[in-house]
């Protein structure tokens, strides 16, 4: 007997009928022995319904008392589902139960919509288990120190589950949702993608902090961090596959190098148009520039992502960096009211309209010209590079957002990555 971690999406959340399916594939494994925990996530769109009334009546802004009400407002979306999930195994005759973030409780810190888990107690849960309970545990929220609801920021129950997970030293985490696991890069873009059987844990961390919305990059960060066993799969099977089958379905995310070493150099493709580019054009080529300029925006709490400062022509240089899309205008209004004036630049410009598209694998590691490579497939398709940054792992590239698509398959294909 196992205790066994099942997470699902909202997709796969979706409908009543889907809950039902979810409710009779968690009931099999109930019934094979294991202890189950489950987190689902809001029914598809609930989210995005809520979040839009909470727009309709005032437009988001940096307020934590606005923030505070989205997280009170959006958490309702899982405790929806999670109670529909414990009705629905009710009625497949299992004795099962949810919980809140808050009644668990899931500890967090207050960043509202963007809050950390910090501790987990799993008392109430072991308890239901032991009395032969389905525990059922809202994806995606938590309680602060004083009591306020909170959210994990998008994708979180992804979170929630590994958490829930490591709290509890599950045997495995089971994250289903609606592919059959890990591609090589998003199949909704590129499709011959392939699945890859097993992703190692660092891939699988770069790939999600590049983009790859598959999961959500705190779960992997958990994973990696408590190494909890994981694996992410297909809600959409029959039910009653043989669950000796589903068990080993899906890509299982590895922690053995090893593993992988007989694997393509690159093993993915993430990308994300997530970001805006800004450039602080004419600025005097002295000390303490780039302090200046990133100091004040990290004084204002926005984040960093890619830098480049050109070579200086007449003691003067031009500094780009990325930002947040949902930070562009912020920092604009930052740099040209403050930052400019005291540096003496010439101008600032800004590019909301880019994408970052990279290449991911730990046989970079051991290879050269992997990067090379990455150019020139791109500048066969005329796309030009406008931003590169580079890790042991993977490189990334800024470009402009309407060659993002032509770019992912252009190097999927100089990759290799749809040969088996
Ligand atoms: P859920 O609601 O189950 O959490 P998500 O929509 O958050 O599902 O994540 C699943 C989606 O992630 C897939 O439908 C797919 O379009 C997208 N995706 C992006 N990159 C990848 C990848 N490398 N492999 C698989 N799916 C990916
Ligand atoms: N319902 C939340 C979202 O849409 C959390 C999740 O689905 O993981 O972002
Ligand atoms: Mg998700």
């Amino acid at each position: 007997m196992a205790l066994i971690v099942h997470k699902y999406g909202g997709t796969s959340m979706g409908s009543t009928e889907r809950i039902r399916n979810v409710a009779k594939r968690v009931a099999k494994w109930a019934r094979a022995g294991h202890q189950m925990v489950v987190v689902p996530s809001a029914m598809s769109g609930e989210t995005n319904r809520l979040l839009g009334l909470a727009k309709e009546l005032a437009p988001a802004k940096t307020d934590t008392a606005y923030d505070r009400e989205l997280d009170m407002l959006a958490a309702t979306g899982e405790q929806a589902s999670s109670a529909l999930l414990a009705i629905a195994l009710q009625s497949e005759g299992m004795q099962s139960v949810s919980y809140a973030g808050w009644q668990v409780p899931i500890k967090t810190n207050s960043a509202f919509t963007k809050a950390r888990i910090e501790s987990i107690d799993d008392v109430r849960v072991r308890q239901d288990l032991a009395a032969g309970r389905v525990v059922i545990v809202t994806g995606f929220q938590g309680v602060d120190p004083e009591g306020n609801i909170t959210t994990l920021g998008r994708g979180g129950s992804d979170t929630s589950a590994v958490a829930v997970a490591a709290a509890m030293k599950a045997d495995e985490c089971l994250i289903y949702t609606d592919v059959d696991g890990v591609y090589t890069t998003d199949p909704r873009v590129e499709p011959e993608a392939r699945r890859l059987k097993t992703v190692s844990f660092e891939e699988m961390l770069e790939m999600a902090s590049l983009g790859s919305k598959v999961l959500q990059i705190r779960s992997v960060e958990f994973a990696g961090k408590y190494k909890v066993p994981m694996r992410v799969l297909s809600s959409f099977t029959p039910w009653d596959i043989d669950i000796h089958e589903e068990a080993k379905s899906g890509t299982l995310i590895t922690f053995e190098e090893d593993e992988k070493m007989e694997q393509a150099v690159v093993s993915g493709i993430a990308f994300n148009r997530d970001e805006a580019k800004i450039s602080v054009v004419g600025v005097p080529d002295k000390p303490g520039i780039a302090y200046q300029i990133l100091g004040a925006v990290a004084d204002a709490n926005i984040e960093v992502d890619m830098i480049i400062q050109n070579i200086s022509k007449d003691g003067k240089t031009d500094f780009s960096f990325t930002v947040h899309r949902n930070d562009f205008a912020r920092t604009m209004d930052l740099l040209n009211e403050k930052v400019m004036p005291a540096l003496g630049a010439t101008q600032v410009t800004g590019d909301a309209k880019i994408c970052k598209v990279s290449i991911v694998g730990i046989g970079m590691r051991s290879h050269v010209g992997i990067a090379s490579k990455m150019f020139r497939s791109l500048s066969e398709e005329g796309i030009n590079i406008q931003m590169i940054s580079t890790s042991e792992i993977k490189t990334s590239v800024v470009i402009d957002e309407k060659y993002m698509e032509l770019a992912v398959r252009a190097l999927h294909k100089a990759f290799d990555l749809d040969q088996a």
